[in-house]
């Protein structure tokens, strides 16, 4: 059975002490919810300050694919692994737009992420322009091809993928439930293609892009959405367990 999973992108908001506040506020809480896997992705200077829990898990936004050297202000998988992360944030459309990043590199971090044992969510999604042009299927497809499809059975296994359709992200816009089942059983179709179907029916494929309390049941009910990766609506401690409880 596929593992449903919640996950928190704070993105780079909250001070210290909010962020404390924020995690303090979510740890018991979420351990009311078992059957779903959670994982917080707090800006990484506090995860140190943090710790997994049960169901919680700790994640970075963000890895540089370097092991160590003269790379001023990037980390590496193995330090986030030493601060307790048991995942890391890969191909969100925030790094690929604002900071350039390449499939070609993102592959690059995927590789360095599984070889420190880092779990993935990779994050993949169209723009409004390409879905208006109706080549949302074929774009996606090529993210997951160049980035993510040259792993090995073992490997694809530690990936969690998160469709999230840009023009969805932070707009308050969020895909329609026929949307998001769509793209969401053509990615499973591809991981059968790719794989096997018994790999593919393992892949947790969750959706993002403004998820919240209203839209929630409604996505989480579609067959291949199997969770969510939410940012506006994490920032809050009750949207966030209600999230969680529309999961369960
Ligand atoms: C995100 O940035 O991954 C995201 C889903 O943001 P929001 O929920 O705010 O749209």
């Amino acid at each position: 059975m596929r593992k449903k999973v919640l996950a928190a992108n704070w993105k780079m908001n909250l001070l210290r002490n909010e962020a404390l506040d924020l995690y303090s506020n979510l740890d018991l809480a979420l351990l009311n919810f078992q059957e779903i896997e959670t994982v917080l992705f707090p800006p990484s200077i506090y995860i140190s300050e943090l710790q997994t829990k049960g169901n919680l898990s700790l994640g970075i936004q963000n890895i540089y694919f370097e092991n160590k050297g003269a790379y001023t202000g990037e980390i590496a998988a193995a330090q986030a692994k030493s601060i307790g992360c048991t995942y890391v944030l890969i191909g969100h459309s925030e790094r690929r737009e604002l900071f350039l990043e390449s499939d070609d590199l993102l592959k690059k971090k995927v590789n360095s992420a599984l070889a420190e044992n880092l779990k993935i969510i990779f994050s993949c999604g169209e723009s409004l322009e390409v879905r208006t042009k109706k080549d949302h299927l074929s774009f996606v497809k090529k993210q997951l091809e160049n980035s993510l499809f040259h792993l090995s059975e073992k490997e694809i296994l530690n990936c969690i993928i998160a469709y999230e359709p840009i023009w969805a992200i932070g707009s308050g816009l969020n895909a329609s439930e026929q949307q998001a089942e769509e793209m969401h059983s053509e990615i499973r179709y591809l991981l059968a293609e790719n794989y096997s179907n018994k790999i593919s029916e393992q892949i947790s494929i969750i959706y993002g892009g403004s998820c919240n309390t209203s839209n929630a049941a409604q996505l989480f009910a579609c067959p291949n959405v199997d969770g969510a990766l939410v940012g506006g609506a994490s920032l809050d401690k009750f949207s966030f367990i209600e999230l969680a409880a529309r999961l369960k």
